[in-house]
């Protein structure tokens, strides 16, 4: 198995030729600059190569011209341990995601796990196991936030305040458990908060047999950090109801692969015309019923650029700087100070697009030339993508 720890490596990258820069940030998604120098896993310096002071570069990697864009962020997983799913029975799965782009992942909820325990101090010994085993263990050096345990009933403020200071930071899709009803979600969504824990609420009907409806009632009363699954995992919520929690709440509008398309594309489109792009999120919601989908993320920022009609390089937000800003994350964004956490691509060959952004525009899928992370290559040509035109490769020195 590609076991990797994290650690970050000492040393300065350099990104040079960059024929397109996508910043992950709505009020300016693409940079001025063709050139990044990343110093101990950190961006240090956007700029034009010109301007940066190359001495002491460890490695330099030429985008040949192509597009470097922030890693992307798949906001919704459902991991169990390592990089193996019980859902469908496979391996390396996470490895095949970071393969399609995606540097970062948010568990909603280690809830594949057999046998996964339901009383308290089952839920809060298997959240702590997995916040331990991720943060330690990272297939394709991906970052796994996980530890995401399941609201079951009975749980009282004491047990969210055990959980932080074990550090969990994360609570897994509220209404996947035992808490259903939206005055008891509430409460504890409330307790989470208090101890700096962010929440997640399944919406929409049942995902699979035993799990139950969550409607726009329940969301709004519970008032989790983030809608989980707006648009359904699978089955979405009337629209009208989606539309009621796009106009009546502020919190993260998330969208997900293994959902309805029908209500992405509405939930995406109410939340622009409420002039709130900015809380638009994307996830997969996978492994699920649906599988594993390694390009998934890419599939949701294509058909929301071309069935949606929103420029791509906006789209690209919704999957990087968004989701980093919506859940205090130090990735997502190219700018000083953020990890070095990237993907290189090019117009997948033969796309019928004139370029990158034409070419998502028009829904195809770019291709993947190369994924840095923490500033260290982690995989060059993407085995999952379509093959990109042009490749980015590091420079032998
Ligand atoms: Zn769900």
């Amino acid at each position: 198995m590609a076991a990797t720890t994290p650690e970050v490596p000492a040393g300065k990258l350099l990104i040079k030729n960059i024929g397109l820069l996508l910043s992950g940030a709505l009020e300016n998604p693409v940079l001025d600059a063709d050139a990044i120098l990343c110093v101990d896993g950190k961006i240090d310096t956007v700029a034009k190569l010109a301007d940066i002071d190359s001495e002491g570069v460890d490695t330099t990697i030429d985008a040949q011209g192509t597009t470097v864009c922030p890693g992307l962020i798949d906001s919704h997983v459902h991991p169990v341990i390592g990089d193996w799913t019980p859902r469908q029975s496979q391996i390396n799965w996470i490895d095949s995601y970071m393969n399609g782009g995606v540097t970062t992942m948010i568990s909603a909820g280690e809830v594949h796990l057999p046998g996964r325990p339901k009383d308290v101090v089952g839920l809060k010994a298997m959240a702590v196991t997995a916040q331990r085993a991720f943060s330690s263990f990272r297939p394709g050096g991906v970052k796994i936030h996980a530890g995401a345990p399941v609201l079951e009933q009975g749980m009282v403020e004491e047990d969210f305040k055990d959980l932080a200071d074990a550090g969990v930071k994360l609570l897994g899709e509220v209404g996947l458990g035992g808490v259903k009803q939206g005055d008891e979600a509430k409460k504890m969504v409330a307790w989470a908060r208090k101890y700096g824990i962010q929440s997640t609420i399944h919406t929409g009907g049942p995902s699979i047999p035993g799990s139950g409806l969550i409607d726009a009632d329940v969301v709004l009363e519970a008032d989790a950090d983030v809608i989980g699954h707006i648009n359904g995992g699978h089955t979405a919520l009337p629209l009208d109801q989606i539309r009621c929690l796009c106009e009546s709440c502020s919190r993260s509008v998330e969208i997900v692969h293994n959902g309805n398309e029908l209500a992405a594309l509405f939930a995406m489109r109410t939340s622009m015309e409420l002039g709130q792009p900015e809380r638009i999120i994307l996830g997969t919601d996978s492994p699920a019923g649906s599988g594993a989908q390694p390009l998934g993320i890419l599939r949701m920022i294509a058909l929301l650029s071309s069935i949606g009609e929103i420029d791509a390089e906006t789209v690209f937000c919704f999957a990087t700087g968004n989701t980093a800003r919506q859940r205090e994350l130090d990735c997502g964004l190219i700018e000083p100070g953020r990890v070095a956490d990237f993907v290189i691509m090019d117009r997948a060959q033969h796309t019928a697009g004139k370029n990158i952004l034409d070419s998502v525009r028009l829904g195809d899928l770019p291709g993947i030339s190369m994924v840095v992370i923490d500033g260290q290559v982690r995989c060059t040509r993407s085995r999952n993508t379509p093959p990109a035109e042009r490749m980015a490769s590091v420079v032998e020195a």
